[in-house]
């Protein structure tokens, strides 16, 4: 008899392993608060960029380590998605422009040397490309009129977020995966309902399990908004150095971007402020003038699900229960290193991927509470 798993939430991790787990044959059933579109997921409102160089300037060498994984797991996953299901999921590498006005010269110095270095630490990254006038109006013409100078961030990549779940969904579907939507559940409230495992991926709609831990969970405030920009041109994420936060701009297919992101300790969702929605399109404009005569679609807010120490984790607090969590501002980019850690974990408690990747895992110990064992 296969396994039977229970998985708590259907945002970006949820899918991701109830996908893998449907597929290897065993049993499984979704618990998620929200509809079929995410609509209270950080999945649905992420620009879904694939970017491990660019985030190793913010990041640990383990994320950026997880992030290489990713991009190479991602177009085979994403490959095997499009073949199973009717919905196409977009996925690019062509790189990432980083881009900066004159006043903010020395900072773009300062991250160049930042990534630079953390090249020379891992030889995986490959090395940023320095762009003089005649590069960068080859690679992204139609900048080339504002900028005079830019860093090429070779091999980076990104995908469409919503495509993804959608087709992820399809995919359940097909695979005879029991969807339980508009129910909120925690993982008491399964016990004795027998199920061989619960997989609680609520992201930070699981704070209280986390909040009495070492590691407590929080959310970070990210506001992004989405425009219909037949005028703009851009053929790769294009990341703008800015005092406050970096800003980048997402194009995905059909002329649509997704600007972001605020970057903001708190966790309030109401919907965008007017000071982030000004900063986030005048520097949209200042890259293109043809944001001037795009459409507004949608302006969004989310929380990133963020442990104490910014670092996701796996957590076994009891035979039974796996928590996956602390997917932070890249879980785009780590999910698929978190999930197939995960599965590893599911079938021997032992993970190679763990250790290559220092993710935190910490174990029930049947005769202590907690034993970290990666
Ligand atoms: C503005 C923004 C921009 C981002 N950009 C990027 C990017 O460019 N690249 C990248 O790699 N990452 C990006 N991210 C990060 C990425 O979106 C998150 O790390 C990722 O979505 C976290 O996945 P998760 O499954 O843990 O949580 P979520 O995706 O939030 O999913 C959690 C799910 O659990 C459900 N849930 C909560 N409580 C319950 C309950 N009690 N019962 C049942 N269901 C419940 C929720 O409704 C939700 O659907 C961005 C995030 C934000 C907010």
């Amino acid at each position: 008899m296969s396994l039977s798993y229970a998985i708590l939430g259907a945002g970006l991790m949820g899918r991701m392993m109830a996908y893998t787990l449907a597929q290897s044959g065993a049993r499984v059933t979704v618990f998620e608060r929200s509809g079929p579109d995410a609509e209270q997921s950080a999945a649905r409102v992420a620009a879904s960029m694939l970017a491990p160089l660019a985030e190793s300037a913010i990041t640990e060498p383990s994320v950026v380590r997880m992030g290489l994984y990713g991009l190479d797991r991602w177009k085979g996953l994403i490959e095997q998605l499009n073949r199973e299901v009717k919905q196409q999921t977009f996925f690019a590498q062509n790189g990432t422009l980083v881009l900066w006005h004159r006043l903010d010269t020395a900072q773009a110095q300062r991250f160049a040397e930042h990534l630079e270095r953390n090249v020379r630490m891992n030889p995986a990254l490959s090395s940023p490309w320095h762009l003089d006038d005649k590069a960068l109006a080859e690679l992204e013409p139609s900048v080339a009129d504002r900028f005079h100078q830019g860093l090429f961030l070779p091999r980076e990549g990104q995908l469409d977020n919503r495509q993804l779940l959608t087709a992820l969904l399809q995919a359940l579907e097909q695979l005879d995966v029991v969807l339980h939507w508009h129910t909120a559940c925690e993982p008491n409230d399964l016990e004795g309902q027998g199920f061989d495992w619960v997989i609680d991926c609520r992201g930070l709609g699981a704070r209280s399990s986390w909040s009495n831990t070492h590691n407590p969970l929080r959310g970070v405030r990210g506001e992004v908004i989405r425009v219909h920009a037949p005028e703009v041109k851009l053929q790769r994420p294009t990341r703008l150095i800015h005092p406050r936060y970096p800003i980048y701009i997402a194009p995905k297919e059909n002329d649509l971007y997704v600007i972001g992101a605020t970057e903001i300790e708190s966790e309030d969702l109401s919907p965008v402020s007017v000071r982030s929605s000004m900063e986030l399109l005048s520097a949209a404009y200042s890259v293109h003038s043809g944001f001037a005569e795009a459409r507004i679609l949608e302006s969004a807010t989310q929380c990133r699900p963020t442990l104490k120490n910014n670092l996701p984790e796996i957590c076994v607090p009891r035979a039974g229960l796996m928590q996956i969590n602390g997917l932070y501002r890249h879980g785009y980019l780590i999910a698929p290193a978190m999930m197939d850690t995960a599965q590893q974990l599911l079938l021997g408690q032992v993970s190679p991927l763990a250790q290559r990747f220092d993710i935190q895992v910490h174990h029930h110990d049947f005769r202590n509470s907690f034993a970290s064992c990666a």
